[in-house]
């Protein structure tokens, strides 16, 4: 059995077909999320634009979240959003008070 027909990591990351986004997760490869301050969103659609990995969520030309099963976390969002209203904010400290509030 190949690497890929038992959906394994190919040896090297070798990408064998195109557009197989869809089948892989690649969210957890993120060391930082991307975190929006909605009130501060003008829906400009610059983030959109700029992921490589199209991981803006979007309908009807409004910005909606991120699709965090895919969004690798690099950032590129935060920096050219013009409105300044993503931050970068570590996975574990979101995860450790996603636990803290899990536990009260
Ligand atoms: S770039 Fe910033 S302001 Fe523009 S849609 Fe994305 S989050 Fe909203
Ligand atoms: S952090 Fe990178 S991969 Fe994630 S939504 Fe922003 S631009 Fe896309």
């Amino acid at each position: 059995m190949t690497p890929q027909q038992n959906g394994a990591m190919p040896e090297g990351g070798v990408i064998f077909s195109p557009g197989n986004s869809a089948e892989r997760e690649t969210g957890s490869w993120r060391v930082k999320r991307p975190v929006v301050e909605m009130d501060r969103c003008t829906h400009c659609m610059i983030c959109w634009m700029f992921c490589a990995d199209s991981a803006i969520d979007a309908a009807e030309g409004k910005f909606l979240g991120f699709d965090l099963a895919h969004c690798k976390g690099c950032g590129i969002c935060a920096v050219e959003c013009p409105a300044k209203c993503i931050d970068m904010i570590e996975e574990l400290t979101l995860q450790a008070a996603s636990t803290e509030e899990g536990g009260r």
